[in-house]
């Protein structure tokens, strides 16, 4: 089992497909996605495959595919039937926006996908649209009515929580929980390289979403030795659960289970690294056990926490470069 220098251990890859999206969420893409004029060269489908088993020879047991959004790439169906194949991989799960949700659920189904995360910031039409530059929301909402259908039972709702755009909206969004059964998680903005000072304007303080969850009768659920850094709570009255997600909070980094590969082949040994490590040539050759050497060696200069209080928000400069 892949393990840090402070005993971390690191059963959960994160493999971004793609940089590219077609939302404009105000606190990752404002302005969109911008192409220069290359042909941006993400891992193909082979080299993908190659990373997942090394990752699986060190004991990762699940993958997320995350992007950009990863929908935009025509073989995600293909992608995820292939990491599903990979021996000690026992689950694959998809982060999306949801945008042709239930257009192409049901092969993403049918290729074994396992879990889903669809980004929601609001559960307004209007407001949805103002934040992600789409009018979309009754798609996703029938994406993931249809991913209940078909029987997917790992279903997380991600909103990002922002004070000036969906904080009156978190009665809302508890009430939307009563008969949901969906895993609804409150993130904290964090801070990337280009949005500074939206992040100063916006970032609310996920405390106050727990004291307000405590008061209303939502438990705490106790964590497994082997759970991630979501904070997560039921009530006997609702089918949802509520997750919540703070990046800065004390110790958020002594529970981190997971390591991070870039559309490019980049490991990112952090979210908020100052650098990617380039094993694309591993991947390239095809060489599983070079590639497996290479991560065990490199995770020795896994640091300890992030230094987002500080400020310092690594090379990423939003989000969709490397998926969350
Ligand atoms: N496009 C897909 C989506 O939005 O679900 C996958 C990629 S997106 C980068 C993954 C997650 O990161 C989404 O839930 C998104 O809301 C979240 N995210 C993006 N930028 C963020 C930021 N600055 N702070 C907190 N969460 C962020
Ligand atoms: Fe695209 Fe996801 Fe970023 Fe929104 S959060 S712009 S959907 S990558």
């Amino acid at each position: 089992m892949l393990q840090d220098s402070f005993g971390r251990r690191f059963y959960y890859l994160r493999l971004s497909v793609t940089d590219v999206c077609n939302f404009r969420c105000n606190y990752c893409l404002p302005d969109g996605f911008q192409c220069d004029k290359s042909t941006p060269d993400f891992l193909s489908l082979k080299e993908i495959g190659v990373f997942a088993k090394a990752f699986a020879v060190l004991g990762t047991e699940k993958i997320r595919l995350t992007g950009g959004e990863p929908a935009l790439r025509r073989e995600l169906p293909d992608i995820i039937a292939q990491c599903k194949q990979i021996e000690g991989i026992k689950k694959v799960a998809v982060t999306t926006n949801g945008y042709n949700l239930p257009s192409v659920i049901s092969s993403w189904h049918d290729a074994g996908l396992d879990a889903l995360n669809v980004s929601i910031d609001s559960l307004n039409p209007a407001n949805f649209k103002k934040i992600t530059g789409h009018d979309r929301l009754h798609k996703v909402l029938a994406g993931i009515e249809r991913a209940q259908s078909l029987g997917i039972r790992s279903i997380k709702v991600n909103a990002v929580l922002l004070k000036n755009d969906n904080a009156t909206e978190i009665d809302q969004f508890i009430d939307w929980l009563k008969n949901q059964p969906v895993t609804l998680r409150f993130i904290e903005l964090m801070q990337t390289g280009d949005n500074e000072v939206f992040f100063k304007e916006q970032h609310v303080n996920g405390a106050s979403i727990i004291a307000k969850l405590l008061k209303q009768g939502w438990q705490p659920i106790i964590k497994t030795h082997d759970a991630g850094p979501a904070e997560e709570f039921w009530h006997p009255d609702y089918q949802g659960r509520i997750g919540v997600i703070r990046p800065y909070s004390k110790d958020f980094c002594k529970s981190c289970n997971r390591l991070r590969i870039s559309a490019l082949g980049k490991l990112h040994l952090c979210l908020f690294a100052n650098e990617g490590i380039d094993l694309r040539e591993y991947a390239q050759t095809g060489d599983v056990e070079q590639l497996a050497m290479a991560i065990t060696r490199l995770i020795t200069g896994k640091t300890p926490s992030h230094l987002l209080h500080q400020g310092h928000s690594g090379m990423i400069q939003h989000l969709s470069m490397l998926g969350g």
